[in-house]
């Protein structure tokens, strides 16, 4: 019942989303987008998409930052109701993309458990985020939950719960789906191309400069992930982003044993991707050794691939406890990434004030967010409207 109004309400999106932009009398506009990551290329294809010409610059390859280091949860679990609302409205927007660009998101739902009492105080925190939604999440036991996953080693139950709106995706193959539909659309994809100054006349922006050539430009979006400062201190606005590091274990694939996100007691989280690869990742905090020091205070890989093996190998024992399949799983790679996060946590998205022409997005879940955002930049950049979905997310607060 739930789904039916979930696949209805995104209908209606979509056809609001088929509308043309009051903007066609700009499609001649040239929007140039810094950055491929999973956000950057959402709003190169959706420009495109609009009838913008559109450039996008990567540094290096599309998905080479925060976006190849995710875990990749679409999800709508935030206290913010603006904040969720939004989340909301990208996940409907996300089965609207499924279907045309065939994205091969894993629809399969959450279900987390809980064994302490400080563990279903968070479960029910968690719980009562959705409560007022169209989508609140049901509440399951043990048997509930052996039932989506046989075999699943639950131990003690004492609180657990179901989301079934939540999926999953490849976040490095449906970037490239979008960098490829826009490119199909004209965008120009200039990757290994590293903006290095924008330049402006008059308060507005004229365009960027690379290591290799000049580019003029009528607008600009700033989508660098954790490099998004750097590119907005080109255009004097300062911006800081909270230092925020997450590893994640990925296994070789292996038979197909889930569909469903997991959140298991302790701090264990983990899902099986499409391909049968386990990934997941143990939130804990590491123990305060000069190695993990260094990690944590600087944006550096791994020391050596003994430590990172090790860290895998932790991980994917502690989801085989859990899920049977996964005991015995070949560790394929660790990754460590870092989390385009604001200060206060939420979305920075819109005109960068001071400027004229220069827009920004970054946050972290931009994987669940990259095609609402796609859809309210194209509506901002190509008519100068101010969507008021964003209000709350405007770069202004930190001016
Ligand atoms: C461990 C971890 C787990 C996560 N889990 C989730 C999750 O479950 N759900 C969720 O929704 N989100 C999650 N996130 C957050 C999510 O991955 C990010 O919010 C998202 O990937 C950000 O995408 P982006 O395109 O903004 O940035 P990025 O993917 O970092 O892309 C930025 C791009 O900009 C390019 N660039 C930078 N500077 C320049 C320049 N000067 N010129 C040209 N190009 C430049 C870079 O090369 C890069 O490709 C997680 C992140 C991490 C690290």
């Amino acid at each position: 019942m739930r789904r039916r109004q979930f696949l209805r309400h995104t209908a209606a999106l979509a056809a609001a989303a088929a509308l043309p932009l009051r903007a066609a009398t700009q499609r001649s506009l040239h929007v140039g987008v810094a950055g491929g990551g999973i956000v950057g290329a959402s709003i190169a294809y959706h420009l495109a998409r609009a009838g913008a010409r559109v450039t996008l610059f990567d540094k290096s390859q599309p998905a080479s930052g925060a976006t190849q280091n995710s875990f990749a949860w679409l999800n709508a679990f935030v206290d913010h109701p603006d904040y969720r609302a939004l989340r909301l409205d990208s996940l409907q927007a996300y089965h609207r993309l499924d279907r045309s660009l065939k994205l091969g998101i894993v629809w399969g739902g959450y279900a987390a458990w809980a064994r302490t009492s400080d563990e279903v105080k968070v479960l029910n925190e968690a719980a009562a985020q959705l409560k007022a939604t169209q989508f609140p999440v049901r509440p399951i036991n043990a048997h509930g939950l052996t039932a989506m996953t046989p075999g699943l080693v639950t131990g003690e139950v004492a609180a657990a719960f179901f989301s079934s709106i939540d999926g999953h995706l490849n976040p490095v193959a449906v970037t490239r789906r979008f960098v490829s539909a826009a490119q199909s659309l004209g965008a120009r994809i200039l990757l290994n191309t590293e903006i290095i100054g924008l330049d402006f006349a008059g308060g507005a922006l004229a365009g960027v400069r690379t290591a290799h050539e000049p580019v003029a430009l009528d607008r600009l979006v700033i989508a660098g992930g954790v490099d998004t400062p750097a590119l907005l201190a080109m255009a004097g606005f300062k911006l800081r982003l909270k230092h925020a590091p997450g590893i994640l274990a990925h296994s070789k694939p292996t038979a197909i044993a889930t569909r469903l996100i997991f959140d298991a007691p302790g701090t264990l989280s983990f899902k099986q991707m499409a391909d049968g690869s386990i990934v997941g990742t143990d939130a804990g905090a590491p123990p305060d050794l000069p190695v993990h020091r260094e990690i944590r205070d600087h944006a550096m890989a791994f020391p050596s691939q003994a430590l990172a093996e090790q860290h895998g190998n932790r991980i994917l024992t502690k989801i085989g406890n859990v899920l049977p399949a996964a005991r015995g799983v070949t560790l394929d790679r660790l990754t460590l990434g870092f989390r385009p996060l604001p200060t206060d946590e939420l979305p920075v998205v819109g005109a960068v004030p001071g400027v004229t022409g220069v827009h920004v997005a970054v946050m972290h879940s931009g994987v669940t967010l990259a095609p609402i955002i796609g859809h309210h930049m194209t509506q901002e950049v190509l008519s100068s409207e101010r969507v008021n979905a964003l209000a709350p997310f405007r770069p202004e607060r930190f001016s």
